[in-house]
């Protein structure tokens, strides 16, 4: 469930938080969360590491440590990490525990136990499951309109290439049926029936829709919370996503849910048609 927005907003929060902290120990209770390397080298390898960085690549959460140590963190559905200024309070799916030297703690929390962590060397970052496929990072200047209308030749329904972290780094279900809505465009049409102008429509919705997201600091839906445990406020302005039956603030049509690929997909069946528009290339 944390995409971009959100996985940025943790990183911000905990790095004025846990930036040059040393680690004092770390204790697991759910070991299988653990991806790499088994729970009792993890245990053993991240003790005296001092956080030198917070990265984010798409989801994942990059915790730079000494040594060219690096913790890579993916949140799965309902990952939280809570920082705290002193002990914290436990519960059944408070899953790890760092402390640091100074008394402070940071909990990591998972009430459905999809998420993962990984303690890699620098060189071994690659190794990281689905960290070395990801596509371009839609904030970055690497996200060219270029790149995205060559992605759009694809034979693939819209919002399956838009969740794909292969070609674009860190969208989800709940970014990418906004952005789909902000285009006008159906979330069940092909990508390579898309009209040049839509294509570019598309692309700047891309980018408006995660700028404003990042400064509302994500959209607490779920249970997403930031490192110090406060919520987002983007989910106020959700225009599709979650609002079933409820009206189109543009045109005051009821938007709709359909389920694509497995997951409930929320639009507006006026403001984004399903259209038999021309193929890419014949409109200008
Ligand atoms: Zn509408």
């Amino acid at each position: 469930m944390p995409e971009l927005p959100e996985v940025e907003t943790i990183k911000e929060s905990l790095k004025q938080k846990i930036l040059f902290k040393k680690i004092k120990a770390v204790e697991i209770f759910c070991p299988k969360l653990i991806q790499f390397p088994d729970h009792i080298e993890f245990v053993k390898n991240i003790k005296k590491k001092k956080i030198k960085g917070l990265e984010r690549r798409g989801k994942y959460l990059i915790i730079k440590l000494t040594c060219n140590s690096n913790l890579v963190v993916h949140l799965g559905m309902t990952g939280q990490l809570i920082y705290s200024d002193c002990p914290l309070e436990l519960d059944k799916h408070s899953h790890l525990l760092f402390h640091f030297e100074d008394a402070s703690q940071l909990q990591y929390r998972d009430v459905r136990k999809f998420g993962c962590l990984w303690l890699v060397k620098d060189g071994w970052l690659r190794f990281v499951a689905g960290l070395s496929q990801l596509g371009p990072e839609p904030l970055s200047e690497q996200f060219t309109l270029e790149y995205f209308q060559k992605l759009l030749d694809k034979k693939s329904i819209i919002k399956y290439l838009l969740l794909s972290q292969k070609n674009l780094a860190g969208l989800g279900n709940i970014y990418v049926d906004e952005i789909l809505f902000r285009a006008g465009i159906s979330p069940e049409r092909f990508a390579v029936d898309l009209t040049l102008q839509e294509g570019e429509k598309l692309y700047h919705s891309i980018r408006l829709v995660l700028e404003e997201a990042v400064l509302a600091r994500g959209s607490s839906v779920v249970n997403y919370i930031d490192g110090e445990g406060k919520k987002g406020s983007f989910q106020k302005r959700l225009r599709v996503y979650r609002r079933a039956g409820e009206l189109c603030f543009s045109c005051g049509t009821p938007i709709k849910r359909i389920v694509l690929a497995g997951r409930g997909t929320y639009y507006c069946p006026k403001c984004q048609p399903l259209s038999p528009s021309s193929r890419r290339g014949n409109k200008i």
